[in-house]
Protein backbone atom coordinates (compact mmCIF):
# COMPACT_ATOMS: atom_id res chain seq x y z
CA UNK A 1 0.00 0.00 0.00
CA UNK A 2 1.61 2.99 -0.93
CA UNK A 3 0.96 6.34 2.03
CA UNK A 4 0.43 9.81 0.76
CA UNK A 5 2.79 10.37 3.38
CA UNK A 6 6.51 11.37 3.18
CA UNK A 7 9.04 8.67 4.19
CA UNK A 8 11.08 10.13 7.32
CA UNK A 9 14.53 9.04 6.90
CA UNK A 10 15.04 6.58 9.73
CA UNK A 11 18.00 7.58 11.88
CA UNK A 12 19.87 4.65 12.23
CA UNK A 13 20.01 3.30 8.63
CA UNK A 14 23.37 1.04 9.45
CA UNK A 15 21.18 -0.92 11.44
CA UNK A 16 18.49 -1.50 8.73
CA UNK A 17 20.99 -2.79 6.18
CA UNK A 18 22.16 -5.00 8.96
CA UNK A 19 18.55 -6.58 9.19
CA UNK A 20 17.77 -6.81 5.82
CA UNK A 21 21.37 -8.67 5.33
CA UNK A 22 20.70 -10.90 8.17
CA UNK A 23 17.49 -11.54 6.93
CA UNK A 24 18.34 -12.25 3.56
CA UNK A 25 21.61 -14.89 4.49
CA UNK A 26 18.76 -16.84 7.04
CA UNK A 27 16.65 -17.37 3.94
CA UNK A 28 19.05 -18.66 2.24
CA UNK A 29 20.27 -20.66 4.43
CA UNK A 30 16.70 -22.32 5.23
CA UNK A 31 16.68 -22.55 0.88
CA UNK A 32 19.88 -24.41 1.28
CA UNK A 33 19.53 -26.65 3.63
CA UNK A 34 15.61 -27.30 2.93
CA UNK A 35 17.54 -28.36 -0.78
CA UNK A 36 20.24 -30.24 -0.01
CA UNK A 37 17.85 -32.46 2.57
CA UNK A 38 15.81 -32.60 -0.35
CA UNK A 39 17.77 -34.22 -2.29
CA UNK A 40 19.48 -36.90 0.24
CA UNK A 41 15.20 -37.74 0.74
CA UNK A 42 14.58 -38.34 -2.73
CA UNK A 43 18.05 -40.10 -3.87
CA UNK A 44 17.67 -42.39 -0.73
CA UNK A 45 13.94 -42.94 -1.72
CA UNK A 46 14.97 -43.53 -5.50
CA UNK A 47 17.72 -45.76 -4.19
CA UNK A 48 15.88 -49.18 -5.02
CA UNK A 49 19.13 -51.20 -5.10
CA UNK A 50 20.82 -50.13 -1.66
CA UNK A 51 23.76 -47.72 -3.64
CA UNK A 52 23.38 -45.02 -1.27
CA UNK A 53 27.05 -44.35 -0.43
CA UNK A 54 27.94 -42.20 2.58
CA UNK A 55 31.83 -41.80 1.63
CA UNK A 56 30.81 -40.19 -1.88
CA UNK A 57 28.36 -37.82 -2.94
CA UNK A 58 25.30 -38.36 -0.35
CA UNK A 59 27.97 -37.44 2.32
CA UNK A 60 28.23 -33.96 0.82
CA UNK A 61 25.03 -33.44 0.48
CA UNK A 62 25.09 -33.92 4.31
CA UNK A 63 27.70 -31.61 5.47
CA UNK A 64 26.17 -29.44 3.34
CA UNK A 65 22.67 -29.73 5.35
CA UNK A 66 24.54 -29.49 8.78
CA UNK A 67 26.37 -26.73 7.54
CA UNK A 68 22.99 -24.65 6.24
CA UNK A 69 21.16 -25.81 9.13
CA UNK A 70 24.35 -24.71 11.38
CA UNK A 71 24.23 -21.48 9.85
CA UNK A 72 20.67 -21.01 9.87
CA UNK A 73 20.76 -21.17 13.73
CA UNK A 74 23.80 -18.66 14.32
CA UNK A 75 21.98 -16.02 11.49
CA UNK A 76 18.42 -16.68 13.12
CA UNK A 77 19.95 -15.79 17.17
CA UNK A 78 21.74 -12.87 15.68
CA UNK A 79 18.42 -11.49 13.42
CA UNK A 80 16.74 -11.86 16.88
CA UNK A 81 18.87 -10.18 18.86
CA UNK A 82 19.20 -7.51 16.18
CA UNK A 83 15.68 -7.03 15.69
CA UNK A 84 14.68 -6.60 19.14
CA UNK A 85 17.65 -3.60 19.51
CA UNK A 86 16.80 -2.15 15.96
CA UNK A 87 13.65 0.41 16.97
CA UNK A 88 11.20 2.44 15.23
CA UNK A 89 12.08 6.40 16.05
CA UNK A 90 8.92 7.05 16.51
CA UNK A 91 6.66 3.98 18.38
CA UNK A 92 9.96 2.55 19.62
CA UNK A 93 8.49 -0.82 17.97
CA UNK A 94 11.23 -2.83 16.87
CA UNK A 95 11.30 -2.85 13.21
CA UNK A 96 11.71 -6.47 12.57
CA UNK A 97 10.92 -8.04 15.15
CA UNK A 98 7.09 -9.35 15.09
CA UNK A 99 4.93 -8.82 18.38
CA UNK A 100 1.77 -10.19 19.13
CA UNK A 101 0.06 -6.78 19.59
CA UNK A 102 -2.15 -5.26 16.35
CA UNK A 103 -0.68 -3.70 13.68
CA UNK A 104 -1.08 -0.81 11.64
CA UNK A 105 -3.10 -1.06 8.54
CA UNK A 106 -0.90 1.09 6.66
CA UNK A 107 2.40 -1.38 7.60
CA UNK A 108 3.92 -2.98 4.97
CA UNK A 109 2.71 -6.44 4.62
CA UNK A 110 3.10 -8.07 1.19
CA UNK A 111 0.52 -11.06 0.30
CA UNK A 112 2.18 -14.23 1.79
CA UNK A 113 4.37 -12.50 3.54
CA UNK A 114 4.64 -12.05 7.40
CA UNK A 115 5.19 -8.70 8.85
CA UNK A 116 8.92 -8.70 8.95
CA UNK A 117 9.56 -10.38 5.48
CA UNK A 118 7.38 -7.86 3.95
CA UNK A 119 9.47 -4.88 5.75
CA UNK A 120 12.88 -6.44 4.49
CA UNK A 121 11.52 -7.13 1.05
CA UNK A 122 10.36 -3.49 1.12
CA UNK A 123 13.60 -2.34 2.06
CA UNK A 124 15.84 -4.45 -0.20
CA UNK A 125 14.01 -3.63 -3.58
CA UNK A 126 12.28 -0.06 -2.70
CA UNK A 127 14.23 1.27 0.10
CA UNK A 128 11.23 2.10 2.08
CA UNK A 129 8.50 0.68 4.54
CA UNK A 130 5.87 1.65 6.63
CA UNK A 131 6.07 0.39 10.51
CA UNK A 132 4.29 -2.90 11.74
CA UNK A 133 2.80 -0.89 14.86
CA UNK A 134 2.59 2.90 13.80
CA UNK A 135 2.34 2.93 9.99
CA UNK A 136 4.67 5.73 9.51
CA UNK A 137 6.30 5.51 6.41
CA UNK A 138 10.54 5.29 6.38
CA UNK A 139 12.91 5.38 3.82
CA UNK A 140 16.61 4.16 4.24
CA UNK A 141 18.59 7.30 2.13
CA UNK A 142 18.58 10.75 4.05
ZN1 LIG B 1 6.55 2.91 14.49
Amino acid sequence: MISRQRARSHPQPGRLVVGVALDLVCKVFAITGLAALGVIVVRSLTDTQGLTDLSGADRWWGFLFLGALGGYILCAAWRYYHGKRTLCSLCRGPVFHVQPSSKHRDATKWPGLGYRSSAVLSLFFTGRYNCMYCGTPFRLKK
